[in-house]
């Protein structure tokens, strides 16, 4: 087997696999149920599946415009328009991404530079901190304090510097599960107010909202709007993680910015796939059911769990249920996440990977966007700890 011959300079050296390709990985190996790595078990309608491919027969398989195909951005106008009360242009102001993952990766990239720092949000979603680093800037950690994960808003203002570029937020919240209110919008426009500050807002579960609630998304708030991009992705609305196909929002000039850098990341995003969701779109009902369908879901594994030692923390929004385990044993997290696998024979999360230092909460993340058959066995199995 050949080696590179000489050392390997890393540019992410404290970086190794991601703790959802680990855990997913283990759960394979064991056969355990998989509750760790966020996915449906489950498919979408067939008609997203036929218009696909009802697309591809009709030929619609070459480049789609870079921004993505006029349809696609026109549909997300509306639909952005419809929920939120906010035009965006889709000639200027929409773009069509591979995933949100990417969405976020060229938002940091086309703003930050080197020396400049990036307030984030502990627990944060792995992907961040990552990007951040690679531009050279540094990630500065603002708490969300377990077990509320509820941002303290005068914490985040003393963080902000001069060097401050960009504040990365996310609601609903992975892993927690917090839901901004409109009051955390207001906060926060507070803080940005004035300066050069952008934020980039991952909004990725909008449509996974509980109990009434309403999702705020910087869409909706004149002030964070003209200085936000906003990310979201249509795998976890449709139940198609892996198509990975997402957009961003954002004023024409950041969105300009975007554009320069999306075009040399990936170019343009799969047309027929593209098309499909388009159509798709035309009928809000699609995603205007998706809370309650979730939250009937937690319902059924939070009642599953009640009379299990695992203590189960709120869940306001995604489809992610924290819980504290405390009263079952002091190892840590990632170790007793790993023996769950091995033993019990159900996978999730430990909370501790949301974390740059070493922290130990004892929560681990259970992801119920599974049938109703794979949450009841996996409640039998928690329930016996
Ligand atoms: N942000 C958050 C908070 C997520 O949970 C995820 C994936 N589950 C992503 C971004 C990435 O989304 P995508 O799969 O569309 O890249
Ligand atoms: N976002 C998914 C989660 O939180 C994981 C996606 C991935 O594997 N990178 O579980």
């Amino acid at each position: 087997m050949p080696s590179f011959p000489g050392p390997v300079d890393s540019r992410l050296p404290r970086v190794g696999t991601t703790i959802f390709t680990v855990m997913s990985r283990l759960a394979a190996e064991c056969g355990a149920i998989n509750l760790s790595q966020g996915f449906p078990d489950f498919s979408a309608p067939p008609l997203l599946y036929e218009l696909v491919s009802r697309h591809m027969h009709a030929g619609h398989n070459q480049y789609a415009p870079m921004a993505g195909t006029v349809q696609l951005r026109e549909a997300i106008a509306g639909k952005v328009e419809s929920l939120c009360g906010a035009r965006y242009d889709p000639e200027h102001e929409i773009t069509v991404t591979a995933g949100a993952t990417q969405a976020l990766f060229t938002a940091v990239t086309c703003l930050v530079r080197p020396g400049d720092e990036v307030i984030v949000f502990e627990p944060v979603y792995d992907c961040y901190v990552p990007a951040i680093e690679l531009c050279g800037a540094t990630a500065v950690r603002a708490t969300l304090r377990h077990p509320g994960y509820r941002p303290d808003w005068a914490e985040v203002r003393r963080l902000v510097t001069r060097r401050t570029r960009l504040i990365m937020v996310n609601t609903p919240h992975n892993p927690s599960g917090a839901v901004w209110s409109e009051e955390d919008l207001r906060a926060l426009a507070a803080i940005v107010r004035g300066t050069s500050i952008a934020v980039v807002a991952d909004e990725v579960y909008e449509h996974i909202v509980f109990d009434g609630l309403r999702h705020e998304s910087c869409a909706r708030h004149p002030d964070l709007r003209e200085r936000s991009l906003i990310v979201s992705s249509f795998g976890k609305t449709y139940h198609v993680t892996g198509w990975k196909v997402g957009y961003v929002l954002a004023p024409r000039e950041l969105s300009a910015e975007f554009r320069k850098v999306h075009q040399f990341v990936v170019f343009t995003v799969n047309t027929p796939v593209q098309l499909a969701l388009a159509e798709y779109l035309a009928e809000p009902s699609r995603y205007l059911e998706l809370s309650a369908f979730y939250q009937r879901k937690r319902d059924l594994f939070r009642q599953g769990l009640a009379a299990s030692r695992l203590q189960l923390l709120p869940c306001q929004g995604t489809y992610f249920q924290l819980a504290s385990y405390q009263a079952i044993s002091d190892e840590p997290d990632l170790a007793l996440a790993e023996r769950l696998t091995r033993t019990a024979g159900v996978a999730s999360i430990p909370v501790s990977a949301f974390y740059g230092e070493p922290r130990q909460d004892r929560v681990l993340r259970f992801c119920f966007a599974k049938g109703d058959d794979t949450l009841a066995r996996a409640c039998e199995r928690l329930a016996r700890l």
